[in-house]
């Protein structure tokens, strides 16, 4: 699968790099110094690895892929300013091989969403059959900002004049 990222300067974290062992004491030490801690991290995971099953993505191993957002966060406080754990929980994590989790970037959530905004996935629209955006399709008018209906704006327009013509010829007869 091609890689849906572009030139957003942020980093790719390739988790192949990072050992799967166990984790030392140290390194949870080190972790801990972060101010951030182990089962914090985790719950990251299995969040990830969740997505990654239901979009039929290659499982992330767990203390592999741990030890890379270890960096990640590290590394983007080190870059931003910011707390690790400031980072853990705010940012986003992206993969950049669309399915999985093998390599990623983190994001902010604005910068996260502008970019699936503008390149993520396609939905099939139920009337006219074609594949649109999000941004192309009617929003579901429920609090849920994630949901949407299955309708692109183009046929919820075109079905709206219909309905109108329809109810016009009704007033006339
Ligand atoms: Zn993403
Ligand atoms: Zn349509």
């Amino acid at each position: 699968m091609a890689s849906i990222i572009t030139q957003n300067g942020y980093p790719t974290i390739k988790t192949a790099q990072f050992a799967n062992t166990k984790f030392f004491p140290l390194e949870i030490e080190q972790i801990n110094d972060l101010g951030l801690t182990l089962s914090a991290l985790q719950n990251k995971f299995r969040s990830t690895d969740t997505r990654a099953r239901k979009r039929n993505g290659t499982p992330v191993p767990r203390n592999q892929f741990l030890r890379a957002l270890v960096y990640a966060v590290k590394t983007t406080a080190a870059r931003t300013g910011k707390s690790p754990s400031e980072i853990l929980t705010d940012w986003h994590i992206h993969s950049t091989n669309f399915n999985d989790y093998t390599a990623f970037q983190l994001l902010p959530p604005s910068t996260h969403r502008e970019l699936h905004r503008k390149h993520g996935k396609r939905i099939r629209c139920t009337y006219c059959g074609e594949l649109k955006t999000v941004s192309e399709l009617r929003k579901a008018p429920k609090k849920d900002k994630k949901s949407y209906i299955r309708t692109c704006t183009v046929c919820h327009s075109r079905i709206r004049k219909e309905q109108r013509a329809i109810r016009a010829q009704k007033e006339v007869a």
